[in-house]
């Protein structure tokens, strides 16, 4: 697989619509005048009211908020790439709940994961291509049921997390809308 760093977007690329001679970026900042012009300050505070922090892919099919019936201020989202539980996450997961009182975690994984076709060959090329060999793993896997455990396991025997009693991990099915829960024993 080639790897390059990603290109600038040229306007209208791929039939997106931009404003006039504008790229994607100018696009998402005509989105939020809009957005703030019709916005009130709902006086939240910024501890999540159902107390929950989803750890999710950054998959671009997957609207976690419409998904799981989510309102704003419900919860804490924390995505990355296949949603694998790294140090990242736990230091987010750690903050969340030690500083933000979240006392559950939901892991969610996704069906068509571009992970699962990625290997840690992935890596080594891209230390070979760059010269700079990358300090975090690719963490990519084969079983997407399998990850999900891995990742509940990671949650569940981090020392620094305060509660761990209600950790569940699913898989969410992109082509039907629908989550699957995955049995932690397997
Ligand atoms: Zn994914």
């Amino acid at each position: 697989m080639p790897i390059s760093a990603s290109q600038p977007l040229p306007p209208s690329a791929d039939g997106v619509a931009t404003p006039a001679g504008g790229t994607v970026t100018d696009r998402l900042v005509d989105a939020n005048a809009h957005y703030a012009s019709a916005f009130t300050d709902p006086g939240m505070d910024a501890r999540p009211v159902l107390k929950v922090a989803v750890v999710a892919c950054m998959d671009a099919r997957l609207d976690l908020h419409d998904a799981l019936g989510l309102e704003l201020g419900d919860c804490h989202t924390i995505r990355n790439a296949g949603g694998v539980v790294t140090d990242d996450i736990i230091r987010s997961l750690t903050i969340s709940q030690r500083a933000l009182g979240t006392r559950s975690v939901v892991l969610i994984h996704h069906t068509g994961c571009g992970l699962l076709s990625l290997t840690e060959d992935f890596r080594h090329e891209l230390a070979a291509e760059v010269g700079q060999r990358p300090t975090w793993a690719v963490e990519a896997f084969k079983d997407l049921d399998e990850d999900v455990r891995q990742s509940m396991e990671r949650v569940r025997t981090s020392p620094f997390l305060l509660h761990k009693d209600d950790v569940r991990g699913f898989v969410f099915d992109v082509t039907t809308g629908l989550l699957r829960e995955i049995d932690p024993q397997r």
